[in-house]
């Protein structure tokens, strides 16, 4: 009789927190109002745009070495101050991709559309009725955001070494490392921000990939990673729209 009681009280107790909930849940969540936006040149280098829905084609920037990979050199200073700084923290953080041209990426992606049995090895072009699944996964050539040279994956060197297997380690798993959380939290101070924060991924419209980070310069790195804003949404609060997509939230309101 006491089980019986103690189980009404319960289910009672689990109505009553459950009904706000599911109403919170049906109603939309209140427009955020956004602090005036920073006095930046939205057309220039620093927001060159990639994605699933847009590549750089055969763009080429001019390079400058970053520990042997290769950073667009007007921000290549940026990204070694970033580095040496979560090692001033004694992160033992890798940088392991970087600017990756044309060629490579061509090369990446027909890699890709063979996983999804979608590449015709023998004659070298994709197979009818491809879905073209790595495009959508932002593999295809020049649509991978490393082809603008503003871009780098970092992990954790000492699981790298331990590893010796890129592919391995650089996954969801380096959102988890104490690295990734210190950079993530400062990356604005040097220009970069978070390219595909989790809670954004209908918005870029792709996998998520923590530990990548992509310059925009300090001003919009500040505003973006301040008001929990991906790159789209920036883009579109500029009146910037990719292939005639404005990506702005509804639920973002432009600052007057
Ligand atoms: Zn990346």
């Amino acid at each position: 009789m006491k089980m019986k009681k103690i189980l009404l009280m319960l289910t009672a107790v689990c109505l009553l927190l459950a009904l706000p909930c599911s109403q919170a849940l049906a109603e939309k969540p209140a427009a955020i109002e956004l602090p005036p936006l920073p006095d930046v040149d939205i057309t220039s280098w620093e927001f060159l745009y990639a994605g699933p829905h847009l590549g750089v084609g055969r763009y080429h920037p001019h390079v400058g070495n970053v520990e042997n990979q290769y950073m667009d050199e007007r921000c290549a200073e940026a990204t070694i101050d970033f580095l040496n700084a979560a090692r001033e923290q004694g992160f033992e953080v890798y940088m392991c991709t970087a600017y990756r041209n044309w060629e490579y990426t061509t090369f990446w992606y027909e890699e890709e559309m063979r996983k999804y049995g979608e590449f015709d090895d023998e004659y070298c072009h994709f197979l009818p009725g491809a879905s073209y699944e790595a495009a959508k996964h932002g593999f295809a050539a020049g649509c991978s955001e490393h082809s603008t040279g503003l871009a780098f994956d970092i992990t954790d060197e000492s699981i790298y070494w331990a590893d010796m297997n890129y592919s391995n380690v650089h996954d969801e798993t380096v959102a988890d490392t104490p690295v990734c959380k210190w950079m993530d939290k400062h990356c604005a101070e040097y220009g970069f921000i978070v390219r595909y924060p989790e809670s954004k991924k209908e918005v870029y419209g792709m996998a998520c990939y923590p530990g990548h980070y992509r310059y925009v310069g300090k001003e919009a790195a500040q505003y973006i990673m301040d008001n929990d804003l991906c790159l789209e949404e920036f883009l579109a609060l500029y009146g910037k729209t990719i292939r005639g997509v404005n990506y702005v939230n509804e639920y973002v309101v432009k600052a007057q």
